[in-house]
């Protein structure tokens, strides 16, 4: 990226080929099943665009990424949002939900901000019974977190023409998210129906730069795993001694259960701790918590242990 700051007076490849090709070699599809964009949340708004219009509609959780149902807003469609059961999304509820007039069903796995995830058979058989004027919208921003073993392979839909639409973000994992830079993988003929309504040049030169650079770094997402598999666990141990329960959790966050979530919030975020609080979400109760550095990590548990003692002293 610093070798690259003096060509910046250029404009970029305005088709990314060779960050097409970077990612399709990668992942073992065709170049033309891949459209990168900036950021992930640039393909949401771009099915919305292709797919989405006043009397069409779409179909996600309860508890799912907030943009889905914000981009629908914006084009006018309707918006079905089927409650969780158990955290998780209800595969079998947002099928029945499913309406003539529905164009795409937004999944993201791992969810944002449950962190709970769906398995390979279970997407499956959901993707299989889906209609045929629907389309499948998995989001996978936290996917390079899960375990190698344990991802689900969504690309063989793609390889096999179903009318699924992959989304992966260089935000998370590879620590990215100033750049602005993601990517869809799905059958070439969505993708060029995206190519159509995007902007001439929606990912920028540093990230592309930086985007072929990070593809070949595949021991910095190793590491990022690990770092954040011991503070989930750091945090689900500390949290359990402090008698909070806690979700388990498949992405970099954790819902802890708190009292009043928004209240913790508050008073956390006067610590110089930010949190998320779920009421927005239906669970008033809840926080969300991010995984960071260890020393971060030590922060937050400080925080929050001064936030619940505070909390006992005023209620006594
Ligand atoms: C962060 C996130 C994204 C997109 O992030 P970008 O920075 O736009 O790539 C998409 N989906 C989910 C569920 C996320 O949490």
């Amino acid at each position: 990226m610093i070798a690259g700051a003096s060509r910046m007076h250029r404009y970029p490849d305005g088709g990314t080929c060779a960050l097409r090709r970077k990612i399709a070699r990668k992942l073992g599809i065709k170049t033309d099943e891949i459209l990168p964009s900036n950021g992930s949340n640039e393909v949401i708004e771009l099915l919305g665009h292709v797919f989405l219009e006043k009397g069409k509609g779409i179909v996600t959780s309860d508890r799912a990424f907030a943009v889905y149902a914000l981009v629908a807003k914006s084009f006018q469609a309707d918006i079905v949002s089927v409650p969780m059961k158990d955290f998780r999304h209800d595969l079998k509820a947002m099928l029945s939900a499913i309406k003539p007039e529905t164009r795409v069903v937004f999944v993201d796995n791992p969810n944002n901000p449950t962190s709970t995830m769906l398995n390979e058979a279970e997407l499956d058989s959901f993707i299989e019974k889906v209609p045929d004027h629907v389309v499948v919208c998995i989001d996978e921003a936290y996917i390079e977190l899960v375990d190698k073993k344990l991802q689900p392979d969504t690309l063989k839909h793609v390889r096999a023409g179903r009318k699924v639409v992959i989304l992966r973000t260089f935000s998370k994992t590879y620590g990215l998210a100033s750049l602005r830079l993601g990517y869809a993988v799905a059958p070439s003929g969505c993708i060029a129906l995206m190519d159509r309504v995007r902007q001439p040049f929606n990912v920028n030169g540093m990230a592309q730069i930086a985007a072929m650079a990070a593809l070949d770094d595949d021991e910095y997402v190793e590491r990022t795993r690990e770092m954040v598999k011991s503070g989930l666990l750091f945090f689900r141990e500390t949290f359990e001694k402090m008698g909070l329960e806690t979700i388990p959790a498949e992405a970099n966050f954790m819902l802890v259960k708190v009292g009043n979530g928004r209240d913790v919030f508050n008073r956390m975020m006067k610590k110089g701790v930010i949190v998320r609080a779920m009421d927005v979400y239906g669970l008033p109760n809840h926080i969300r918590v991010s995984v960071g550095t260890p020393s971060e990590n030590m922060k937050c548990v400080e925080a929050l242990g001064a936030v619940m003692a505070e909390n006992r002293a005023d209620a006594k």
